[in-house]
C-alpha cells in the first residue's frame, strides 16, 4: 500500500498551483506544446515500467497494456500537439441584425486548477488521458489514482514528479479519506471516473463550490444480437469485448439480449471463440487478466449462483482468477441483472420481438454503451428508440478508439464528454464576448425604447 498524502501537503500543492496558474504561464501555446512533448517523452521512458506494473496489479499482458492504455494516451497527446494552436484560437461567430455593428467572438480560456480522480481498471489511461486535456487547455492539475492498483499508482507518481513541477501538475495518493479531503477543496473543475454511486458523492461535494464536473461513470451496457446478425462475428466481437481486462471495462457488453432463434448458435460460437482466444486452460493464458481484489472476487462469485452456466464458471480465489463465464436462462430479477457486472460473466436473456428488449433497456438506467448486432437498417430503428453515451453497430468497445467521437455517458452513466477536441473543451471556458464600436450608439435599448415597433419586427 502507498502512504496517504497528508492533508497539509495537499493544501500546499493546491495553493502553489493556484499561485502558479495566476501567473498566466500555463496559457501560451508554446507552454502547452512543450509540456505535451515532455509528457510524451516521459511515457516513452516509462513504458516498460508502466507495462510491468499493469502486469503486477492486473496481470495485463504487455500487448493489452500497450493497446488499451499506453497507445491511447500517446495518440491523444499527438493529436493535441497537432491541433492545439487551432483549437485555442478565438473564433468569430456571426452577429444578428439587432446587434450590428457589434462583433461576436468566442475565447477559449483555461478553467484553472483541476482535480482528476481515476479508477483502477485502466489505471494509467484513465488518469493520464484527461491530463492531456488539462495541459492542452492550459490548466493545472492534482491527480488522484486508485489505491487498488498500487504498483501503477507508484509508477505514475514517479513519472509525474520527474516530469512536471508540483505547482503545475502533481499527484496525491490514498483512498476514500484522501478523496473526501480533496473533494472538500475549491477546484475550478473536477474530472471523475468511477461508479455512479461515488459520482453522486463527487457531484454533491462539487456543488458546495459550484465547481463544474465531468463524470465518467458506468452501469450496465446492453448488447442485442438480432436474428439477422452474423452470429459468428457477433460472438467473436462480444467474447473479445467481454474478456479484455477480464470484463473490468466500463463499456464492456454487460449482458446479451439474444433473439430466441439464434441463442443456441450464439452460445456455441461464443464458446468456440473464448477457447480459441485463451486455450483450453484459460488460467495459464498470459493474455487473460485477473480480478482486481478479493472483495471483487466475492462479489462476482455471488453473481454466478443463478441461471445455467454454459461455459466457464471456474474461479480460483488465491489467484484472483475467474474464467469467462456464459450464463443462460437468466431472468431480470437475478442478482447478475441487478448491478453492473464488471467482470468476465456474460448473462444471456432472450426475446422474440425486439420491442421486448428495447422496453427492458429503456426501463433501466441510461447506459454508457449500447451494442447492436444485426442489419444496419434495423440498427437505426433500435438506436432511435433507445439511448446511451455511445456504442457500436456490429462491434463492441471500438467507438472509444476514435478520438473524433465524444466519449462519455448520459444520465446515470455520466455527464460531459472527452477525448480529442472534447477534452480540450472539457477543461476550457468558452468565453462569449460581444465587442461594440463607439462611433455610433443605437437608441433602441434605452428608455423610452424608440423605434420599438420596427425592432419588434426583427426580434
Ligand atoms: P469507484 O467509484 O469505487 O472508485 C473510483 C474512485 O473513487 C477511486 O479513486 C476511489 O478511491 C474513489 N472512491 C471510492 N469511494 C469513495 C467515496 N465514498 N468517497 C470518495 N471517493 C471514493 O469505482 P471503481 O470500482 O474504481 O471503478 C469501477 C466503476 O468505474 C464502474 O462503475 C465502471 O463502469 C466505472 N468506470 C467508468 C469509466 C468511464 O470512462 N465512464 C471508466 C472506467 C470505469
Amino acid at each position: 500500500m502507498m502512504n496517504d498524502t497528508a492533508n497539509e501537503t495537499i493544501l500546499n500543492i493546491i495553493n502553489s498551483q493556484k499561485e502558479f496558474y495566476a501567473t498566466g504561464q500555463t496559457r501560451s501555446a508554446a507552454f502547452r506544446i512543450e509540456n505535451l512533448k515532455k509528457f510524451k517523452k516521459a511515457i516513452k521512458q516509462y513504458e516498460e515500467r508502466i507495462s510491468d506494473a499493469l502486469n503486477t496489479d492486473l496481470h495485463k499482458s504487455d500487448k493489452e497494456a500497450y493497446l488499451t492504455e499506453i497507445s491511447i494516451v500517446n495518440q491523444e497527446i499527438d493529436l493535441h500537439i497537432k491541433k492545439i494552436r487551432r483549437w485555442m484560437k478565438s473564433k468569430w461567430v456571426s452577429t444578428p441584425l439587432h446587434l450590428l455593428p457589434s462583433k461576436s467572438r468566442i475565447y477559449y480560456e483555461p478553467l484553472g486548477v483541476s482535480l482528476i480522480i481515476a479508477p483502477w481498471n485502466y489505471p494509467f489511461q484513465l488518469l493520464m488521458n484527461p491530463l492531456v486535456g488539462v495541459i492542452s487547455a492550459g490548466c493545472c492539475a492534482v491527480l488522484k489514482p486508485s489505491p487498488y492498483t498500487p504498483t501503477v499508482a507508484s509508477v505514475m507518481e514517479n513519472l509525474i514528479k520527474e516530469t512536471f513541477p508540483e505547482n503545475y501538475i502533481s499527484i496525491a495518493q490514498g483512498g476514500r479519506k484522501v478523496n473526501t479531503f480533496l473533494l472538500d477543496q475549491h477546484f475550478d473543475v473536477i474530472f471523475y471516473t468511477g461508479s455512479p454511486a461515488v459520482g453522486k458523492i463527487v457531484m454533491k461535494a462539487a456543488s458546495e463550490h459550484l465547481t463544474p464536473v465531468i463524470l465518467e461513470l458506468g452501469g450496465k451496457s446492453p448488447c442485442i444480437v438480432d436474428k439477422e446478425a452474423n452470429i459468428d462475428r457477433a460472438a467473436k466481437r462480444i467474447a473479445w469485448g467481454k474478456t479484455i481486462n477480464a470484463g473490468q471495462t466500463c463499456i464492456a457488453p454487460d449482458y446479451v439480449f439474444a433473439h430466441n432463434d439464434i441463442k443456441n448458435k450464439l452460445i456455441e460460437r461464443l464458446t468456440f471463440h473464448l477457447r480459441n482466444f485463451y486455450g483450453e486452460n484459460i488460467k495459464e493464458s498470459k493474455y487473460y487478466p485477473r480480478i482486481v481484489n478479493d472483495k471483487a472476487m466475492e462479489r462476482l462469485e455471488k453473481l454466478m449462483k443463478h441461471g445455467d452456466i454454459m461455459f466457464g464458471g471456474d474461479f480460483d480465489a488465491t489467484e484472483r482468477f475467474i474464467a469467462p463465464t456464459i450464463i443462460d436462462n437468466v431472468k431480470p430479477e437475478y442478482p447478475v441483472m441487478q448491478e453492473e457486472i464488471f467482470g468476465p460473466i456474460l448473462p444471456i436473456m432472450t426475446y422474440e420481438n425486439i420491442n421486448e428488449a428495447i422496453q427492458y433497456i429503456n426501463e433501466n438506467e441510461k447506459p454508457l454503451a449500447f451494442y447492436y448486432f444485426g442489419k444496419n437498417r434495423k440498427a437505426k430503428e433500435v438506436l432511435a428508440k433507445t439511448t446511451s453515451g455511445g456504442g457500436c453497430i456490429n462491434d463492441t468497445l471500438m467507438h472509444i478508439t476514435n478520438h473524433k467521437l465524444p466519449f462519455g455517458g448520459v444520465g446515470n452513466s455520466g455527464m460531459g464528454k472527452y477525448h480529442g477536441y472534447q477534452s480540450f473543451l472539457a477543461f476550457s471556458n468558452q468565453r462569449a464576448i460581444v465587442s461594440t464600436p463607439t462611433f455610433i450608439d443605437m437608441p433602441f435599448k434605452y428608455v423610452p425604447f424608440k423605434f420599438f415597433n420596427s425592432i419588434r419586427k426583427i426580434i
